[in-house]
């Protein structure tokens, strides 16, 4: 299927040209209609599979880049994966001019991510620990919070990050969407899902 089946802003469609994405893999074709819906969706995908682009293309469709502060939290287990998502949302936004991707990651100095969170960011991409050390110093806020993803959930439980997790969740605002991505789809998986999601939409490719 084409992306240009979907609801997407003109500039993110014309990105997707340039990048040479022709046609959506399987979790993208699955996921995006809902994503850009607004709905909840937990996903069962691995790396390699296109997941990044399905969550990213739904955080930057309806990014308001004029407004500044962080609209979207990407949580991944590791730096490796926060980097490389950053990455990944970079690339699908390079259409949208002074827009703000920060990576808040553990084992990274505090002082120039404090430095960049003053700046002003649109999406944090970071490890739980990490993020939840910025919250509780209050050098960063997510009252304004639209999207919340969590990437490669199953391994963040099995990094122990569940209690960052959830002091993460319980900061940001009830009214929200969520976006679960997963390998594996284990009982703890299912009930933070509970917890944590309204009416998800499941994927499964
Ligand atoms: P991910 O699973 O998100 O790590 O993506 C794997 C790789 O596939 C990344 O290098 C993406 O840039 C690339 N990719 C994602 N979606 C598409 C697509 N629809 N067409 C071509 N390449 C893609």
């Amino acid at each position: 299927t084409a992306f240009s089946s979907l609801k997407l802003k003109p500039e993110l469609l014309n990105n997707l040209a340039t990048l040479d994405y022709q046609k959506m893999t399987p979790i993208q074709a699955q996921s995006l209609p809902s994503v850009l819906q607004g709905k909840d969706v937990i996903a069962q995908g691995k790396t390699g599979s296109g997941k990044t682009a399905a969550f990213g293309l739904g955080l930057l469709n309806k990014l308001d880049v004029q407004r500044f502060h962080v609209q979207s939290l990407v949580l991944c287990p590791t730096r490796e994966l926060a980097d490389q998502v950053a990455k990944e949302i970079r690339k699908l936004a390079r259409a949208i001019h002074n827009i703000k991707v920060l990576t808040l990651c553990g084992g990274m100095p505090f002082g120039p991510q404090i430095g960049s969170l003053e700046h002003g960011a649109h999406i944090i991409v970071g490890t739980p620990g990490r993020v939840e050390e910025h919250l509780r110093k209050g050098t960063l806020q997510l009252n304004n919070l639209t999207t919340l993803v969590l990437d490669e959930a199953d391994r963040m439980l099995d990094m122990g990050f569940q209690a960052a997790l959830d002091a993460i969740i319980s900061k940001v605002p009830s009214r929200r969407q969520t976006l679960l991505f997963s390998a594996t789809y284990p009982d703890q998986i299912q009930s933070i899902a509970n917890q944590i999601m309204q009416q998800p939409v499941m994927v499964q490719v």
